[in-house]
């Protein structure tokens, strides 16, 4: 028996974190066209940032809107059955990126989200917001 509704079952599928989830490489790629240098998943960091970019000590994560409750956002919709395991499946979620943003931060790197729903303006404007001016 399958209770995923199928526009729940597609987001599964594209949230599955790999080495090359589609909006990562794209943020990676503007970061090399900038000139930025950076280093892939450093997996020994908390929550293991998407991109790091070590000389500015910036963790970079590249957040699902769904996933990661971006906050008044229209992607982070709520699914409308099973509503009490979505609640505490988010709320988990949620924790786990405060705790990981926490303990970067006090190992001395400043997080640095990129939100899916940003990306498109990001990539057009090749603007990152937040990040330092390349010296
Ligand atoms: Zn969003």
């Amino acid at each position: 028996m399958d209770k995923v509704s199928p526009e729940i079952r597609s987001r599964t599928m594209a949230s599955v974190k790999s080495c090359n989830t589609k909006p990562e490489v794209m943020v990676r790629k503007l970061l090399h066209s900038l000139g930025y240098r950076f280093r892939l998943q450093r997996k020994d960091l908390p929550g293991r940032p998407d991109i790091v970019l070590p000389k500015y000590k910036i963790a970079i994560f590249v957040n699902g809107c769904f996933w990661h409750r971006h906050k008044g956002c229209k992607r982070a919709t709520m699914p409308t059955s099973h509503l009490e395991y979505w609640k505490a499946k988010f709320a988990r979620n949620i924790t786990r990126d405060k705790e990981n943003y926490h303990k970067l931060e006090e190992l001395g790197w400043h997080v640095l989200i990129i939100w899916e729903c940003e990306l498109k303006s990001i990539l057009k404007n090749r603007i990152i917001p937040d990040l330092p001016k390349k010296e």
